[in-house]
């Protein structure tokens, strides 16, 4: 009892130490904790702002690249000899039939000739997804050909049921500039409940507009261009809106808030929050506002000019999500920090220094851990982004997705500048660029380059790059597109159309092209009245060259020659392989004496080149010009001409 007692005295001051170090530790930890979880509310904030700002400028980056490239796809179509040919039939039939009134059923029975046109556009419309593709016609503003709906034919732009439709505006602006024009979303005149988009361009023969190409783009397009996102936040949304405060793509939180139903007045919703009021003002910018729920919404917005109007772009997250993040969050270091002072007190009690280090040291350490975590919340975007600093270059901060492609990791990055990744860049093409920015030229710089990464493999990108304030420090922030996969669809695109119009051997036109770039010589020669000579060439004794010296070399002849010419024509000539050994050349806007001359110069030339163990080569020449638009006698005349050199001795010019 009394050994118990002493044994008590003696261990009580020991206890009332650690009594205090528990409550001074857990008070100070407790103190520091929670300033620390109120500086990271500030944190998470701007950085979930930083965050929607990317998520907002990716948007819009993506919509401008889809405009492009539908843009370049109806230019693209529109210069086919499909759609030239199918336009001139359809001209003569409407001046012949009208496709006004009592005539419009006799005009459509005829359109049942045009079967063939049908089948190569409607598989035109499969392939790239479109929704329609109409002919107009200029003179009088009616609709001559529509693939799918056929209800739009006959209809008459210039009446007063159509005048203000989108059809007709956007006809009128193609008509009035002879560029291609994009219309806002809107109902379509006729049947059909899902809203489209209007694309339109000139249908060009020569100078001049002979009709307007129309394709509808689908809604669902822009959609999927603002729903895509990889976060797995509930309440993040992006969106966009028009001047006509009606949205542009489905809301993601109300169901019911489609497009669809919004066009067809089912939903009188209009959004006429804050965000939208700022950016038709000419204002972007972010804040703490209520969004078309009248929820609190942490809310980036900006503008997106297309054509002739504007959408806003609206990229948002409900208040509430944010807090309940940091508030879990809170909640673990309150939880930490206690364990922690317990275990001081436990310690302080047992006096053990080398379990101080293990057991508070490591906590302390993992505690700044989830602290630092905070940033990973806003490091999970998909997109790529690289920020780096305005005056040293140096790479300061790279999310998960742009490490990930790149191959380095975030510290070996921060020794990098930017030019170190971008191979075709030089320090002096990088610093011309940034200028544009610190010199408040532009708001923002976009380009397509290449991107090394750190295994040395390399990537299409395209960036669109920004000085963008950061918590009052200016840096450059890049966001970058990997656009390999795209950029890899175009090449193929151009590959096979390479394939398709040049000849193998001498990377010349080929005879199939050489007739279709013909036909519009021939044209545009009748149209604008100008002379058109031809020349046909044909290698001398070309046989014995092959027989002597083999077929390989016999090619070698072939190609040499055919580069040599080719220096020696100019762009707006027409020189193309008509077979075996034989070439045409067209030349436009020549007299006689230019032609012959043209001729003879090429003969000289080609009869100087040294084929090395051949010696030279010669060529025989025929001329001859159009008459009265018969391109039958320009050939047999050519032909003719020809045959006269070769009987004359070849290695020279004849006229016929
Ligand atoms: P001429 O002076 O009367 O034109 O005599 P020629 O021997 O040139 O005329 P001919 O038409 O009898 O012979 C043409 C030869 O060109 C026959 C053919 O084997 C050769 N040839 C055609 N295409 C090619 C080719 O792509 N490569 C090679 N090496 N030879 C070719
Ligand atoms: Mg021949
Ligand atoms: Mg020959």
């Amino acid at each position: 009892m009394i050994t118990h007692k002493l044994s008590a005295q003696r261990r009580s001051p020991q206890f009332i130490i650690a009594l205090f170090g528990l409550v001074f530790m857990a008070v100070s930890i407790f103190l520091i904790t929670n300033e620390y979880a109120k500086k990271s509310e500030k944190v998470i904030y701007a950085n979930m702002f930083d965050r929607l700002k990317a998520i907002n400028e990716i948007k819009k980056h993506k919509l401008e690249i889809y405009f492009s490239y539908r843009k370049a796809d109806i230019q693209a179509l529109a210069t086919t000899q499909t759609i030239l040919n199918l336009t001139q039939e359809l001209s003569a039939l409407d001046r012949e039939f009208g496709v006004k009134g009592g005539t419009l059923e006799a005009y459509k029975a005829l359109l049942s000739g045009f079967k063939s046109y049908d089948i190569y556009l409607k598989n035109y419309l499969k392939e790239y997804m479109y929704e329609d593709i109409m002919l107009i016609d200029v003179q009088e503003g009616h609709v001559m050909y529509a693939v799918r709906d056929q209800g739009y034919i006959g209809i008459d732009l210039n009446a007063s049921l159509y005048k203000t439709s989108e059809l007709a505006r956007v006809y009128k602006r193609v008509l009035h500039d002879g560029r291609t024009h994009l219309s806002d979303m809107h109902k379509p005149i006729l049947h059909g409940d899902d809203p489209v988009m209007l694309l339109a361009t000139p249908v060009m023969i020569g100078n001049r507009i002979d009709a307007v190409l129309v394709l509808k783009l689908p809604s669902n397009i822009i959609n999927s261009v603002m729903h895509f996102q990889s976060s797995s936040k509930k309440s993040l949304e992006s969106y966009a809106v028009g001047e006509d405060k009606r949205l542009r793509s489905d809301s993601l939180l109300e169901p019911k808030l489609t497009v669809k139903n919004v066009f067809n007045q089912q939903d009188t919703t209009l959004i006429e929050t804050q965000a939208v009021r700022d950016v038709f003002a000419g204002k972007s910018a972010k804040g703490l506002i209520k969004d078309y729920r009248n929820i609190d919404v942490l809310s980036v917005y900006s503008g997106f000019v297309i054509d002739t109007f504007t959408w806003a772009i609206i990229t948002e997250i409900d208040e509430a999500e944010v807090v309940k993040e940091f508030e879990a969050i809170r909640y673990e270091i309150y939880t930490v920090s206690l364990v922690i002072s317990l275990i001081v007190a436990i310690l302080g009690y047992f006096g053990v220094q080398s379990i101080i280090r293990n057991y508070i040291i490591q906590p302390m350490e993992e505690l700044y851990t989830i602290a630092k975590g905070f940033e990973e919340v806003i490091d999970q975007s998909s997109n790529e982004i690289f920020i780096y600093d305005k005056k040293s270059l140096y790479f300061s901060y790279a999310n998960r997705a742009a490490l990930a492609n790149i191959g380095y990791t975030r510290t070996e990055l921060l020794d990098m500048k930017p030019y170190q990744i971008k191979p075709l860049f030089s320090k002096e093409d990088l610093n011309r660029l940034l200028y544009l920015l610190t010199s408040h030229q532009q708001k923002s710089v976009k380009f397509q380059t290449v991107c090394q990464r750190k295994n040395g493999s390399r990537y299409n990108a395209a960036v669109n790059l920004q000085l963008i304030d950061i918590d009052g420090e200016e840096k450059f922030v890049a966001f970058v597109d990997d656009i390999t996969d795209e950029q890899r669809a175009l090449e193929e695109r151009e590959y096979y159309y390479e394939l398709s119009s040049h000849d193998h051997l001498t990377k010349i036109y080929n005879r199939q092209m050489f007739d279709e770039l013909f036909a519009r010589k021939v044209e545009d020669a009748l149209r604008y009245k100008f002379d058109l000579y031809m020349i046909l060439f044909d290698i001398d004794n070309f046989k014995r060259i092959n027989d002597t010296y083999g077929h390989a070399k016999g090619d070698v002849v072939l190609q040499k020659i055919a580069l040599e010419v080719s220096k020696n024509v100019r762009k707006s000539d027409l020189f193309a392989r008509w077979g075996g050994e034989e070439f045409v050349i067209i030349l436009s806007y020549s007299s006689y004496e230019a032609a012959m001359q043209k001729a003879e110069e090429i003969r000289s030339k080609v009869a100087a080149i040294d084929f090395e163990t051949i010696g030279t080569v010669t060529c025989s020449f025929g001329v001859s010009t159009l008459k009265e638009g018969d391109a039958h006698i320009l050939f047999s005349h050519a032909d003719e001409a020809l045959y006269r050199a070769k009987k004359g001795g070849k290695n020279r010019v004849e006229f016929v």
